[in-house]
């Protein structure tokens, strides 16, 4: 027998450390909740993502009365900038939540499906995406990228 670890690094920011790109990036996936369409989970998200060619695509989650046809936020936007920019890297992937009239406290974190989705986009860039979170108490910083969200991943790639 033999054991192995997987370990992920996080690198906890308050608003006021980030850079001046990542403030704006944080920004825009904050305004990006008030697109969600969340009549059943009220449960708003947005997420905004840095293109390799500078170009910020945000997405919103989009429910649906049939609960499996929504997507998330994440997605919508990794599927619209790869639709608009097909084969452009993302550079950077910035994620909020806002619920119960606030923006969630603890940084709100990719469900299963998008980390999944997002690793093949990861994958094809050939580098990593790095991940923030965004809580209002903190944020969390993956420069490691989806891979670090998702061990053990499922890949054919
Ligand atoms: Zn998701």
């Amino acid at each position: 027998m033999k054991e192995k670890n997987i370990t992920a690094k996080i690198i906890v920011y308050s608003y006021n450390e980030l850079t001046e790109e990542d403030k704006k990036l944080i920004d825009l996936a904050k305004d990006a909740t008030k697109r969600s369409y969340a009549p059943y989970s009220k449960f708003n998200v947005g997420a905004a993502i840095l293109l390799d060619n500078g170009e910020i695509i945000t997405g919103a989650n989009q429910e649906n009365a049939a609960f499996p046809s929504g997507t998330c936020a994440e997605r919508t936007a990794a599927f619209y900038a790869s639709a608009k920019f097909p084969g452009v890297p993302f550079k950077k992937l910035a994620i909020a939540s806002f619920t119960r009239g606030e923006f969630q406290a603890n940084p709100v974190a990719p469900c299963g499906a998008c980390r999944q989705a997002l690793l093949e986009y990861e994958h094809l860039a050939g580098k990593p995406i790095e991940v923030l979170l965004y809580g209002s108490n903190e944020i969390y910083v993956f420069r490691g990228g989806i891979k670090d969200l998702l061990p053990l991943c499922f890949a054919e790639f």
